[in-house]
């Protein structure tokens, strides 16, 4: 059996970070990675010429992001894109009514009053909310703090549920109070035209990554066996990265199982649904200067916002999200399906300018075994602490790292990157640059 100090499991950011560090910091470290490329959740696609992220597209603000500057020293270009945060303005945003007429300017200026009021108490509402309350709960309380007659409550009630299934990919109910507590936004948004990939590219640089080898089992005690179907591994310390969902199923064995306040926070945290619709066309049919076209009312409960990629690819592309409810009533339609309603709601818009689309793309992380959903959200009853919990060191010996258990802006890249830089920092015990990441050598 193969013998390392450290290793690995998964080669998404988060384990790529961590053992670039390790490996820096002079240990023998081995990267078992169960799929035959890196990245994990970070995943471009190239297949029609064009650089499509299917997992994460955006830094949600550029301002001291850890991700900017290691995107910034690898060369990578950056777009600005800032509506990745489902801002209600601040950028060019076509608004539809319910009847599918366009909002005028001073009716979506009104109406993008009405979410920062909402959005200014609701901080202090969550706060003094009860420990078992659910986004639902505190945006109700926070809606009715304003004299508003029914539909212009609606209309901000909807647009609460749609940030959430966005940003979380879960329904409003089903999501804690606190769930949107770090959700903050520093700077402008960018995305990548030439794919985020190239981020996990270059951290992989040098590493001993071994692709194909599914973990099924970690023992840990005095040191740590790790089995894969291609044979086992002992090592010092072991960093588990793999996302929440393969934590919680039975295809990954801790033994002993996990303690407390690991076990509890994992068993808080749960996946979500939530996946990517790109659809390209011959030609723009949207007001070619908007970031975002958004539905409201009954007829946005599945498709409520669509995203202008055409300065990203250099090609006419919308990317709307089947997010929350909708991703979990859509989960079995083929891409024709999902296309065929996604376009019924584009042409109760646009009418026949609308096209067939030339190119359709579905994503599938929540039938994807070694993602199982794309991020982790915050059950009702769960705390903003369980993030950092999760990532107690167990035993001197496991170390959990990820975007979960990251607790300011977990989700993110930006989370599963820091995670693993504090993974490398608790088993070498002292503290590392985070620039140490980008720079150029193996020291
Ligand atoms: C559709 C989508 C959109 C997103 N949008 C954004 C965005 O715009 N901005 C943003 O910042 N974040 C976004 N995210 C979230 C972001 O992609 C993740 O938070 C981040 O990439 C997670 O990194 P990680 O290292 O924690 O996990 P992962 O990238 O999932 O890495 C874990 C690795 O473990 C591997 N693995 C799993 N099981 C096993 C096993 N049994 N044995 C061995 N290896 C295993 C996986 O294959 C994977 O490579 C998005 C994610 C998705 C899916």
């Amino acid at each position: 059996m193969e013998h390392v100090d450290t290793i690995v499991v998964g080669a998404g950011v988060a384990g790529l970070t961590a053992a670039r560090l390790l490996t820096k910091a002079g240990r023998r470290v081995v990267v078992l990675e169960a799929r035959d490329r890196v990245g994990g959740r970070v995943w471009t696609d190239r297949a029609d010429g064009v650089a499509t992220d299917l997992g994460a597209s955006w830094i949600h603000g550029i301002a001291d992001s850890p991700v900017a500057a290691a995107a910034e020293a690898f060369g990578m270009r950056m777009t600005e894109f800032t509506v990745g945060g489902y801002q209600p303005d601040s950028r060019p945003i076509a608004s539809y009514g319910p009847d599918g007429a366009r909002l005028t300017d001073a009716e979506a200026a009104a109406f993008a009053d009405d979410i920062h009021a909402v959005d200014a108490t609701l901080l202090e509402v969550v706060a003094a909310s009860a420990p078992d309350a659910s986004y639902r709960d505190v945006t109700e309380t926070a809606i009715a703090r304003h004299d508003w007659d029914d539909e212009r409550a609606q209309r901000v009630r909807e647009y609460l549920e749609h940030r959430t299934e966005e940003q979380y990919g879960a329904w409003i109910e089903h999501l804690a109070a606190h769930g949107l507590d770090d959700d903050s936004i520093a700077g402008d948004e960018v995305v990548f035209p030439d794919g985020y990939d190239a981020l996990p590219i270059a951290l992989a640089q040098g590493l001993d990554i071994r692709l194909e080898h599914v973990v099924s089992r970690v023992d840990w005690g005095a040191g740590a066996t790790v089995t894969t179907a291609r044979g086992g591994f002992t090592a010092d310390e072991v960093v588990i990265t793999v996302p929440v969902g393969v934590l919680q199923s039975g295809e990954f064995v801790i033994a002993p199982a996990l303690p407390e306040p690991v076990a509890g926070a994992l068993g808080r945290l749960r996946m979500n649904a939530f996946e990517k619709v790109f659809l390209r066309f011959p030609a723009v049919f949207w007001d070619a200067d908007v970031y975002a076209i958004r539905q409201q009312g009954p007829e946005g409960r599945r498709w409520h916002s669509w995203y202008d990629l055409t300065a990203v690819h250099g090609e006419p592309t919308l990317l709307t999200f089947a997010a929350g409810p909708a991703a979990i009533e859509t989960r079995t339609w083929t891409p024709d399906q999902v296309a065929a309603s996604v376009l019924e709601q584009l042409r109760r818009l646009f009418g026949d300018a609308v096209p067939e689309p030339t190119r359709i793309h579905l994503t599938a992380w929540q039938d994807d075994p070694f993602a199982r959903g794309s991020y982790a959200y915050m059950t009702v009853g769960s705390t903003t602490a369980d993030h950092d919990d999760l990532a107690t060191p167990v035993g001197g010996v496991l170390h959990l790292a990820g975007e979960a258990t990251w607790t300011d802006d977990p989700a993110t890249v930006a989370a599963a990157l820091l995670s693993g830089h504090r993974a490398a920092e608790n088993i070498t015990g002292r503290s590392i640059p985070i620039e140490e990441l980008w720079s150029s050598r193996f020291s």
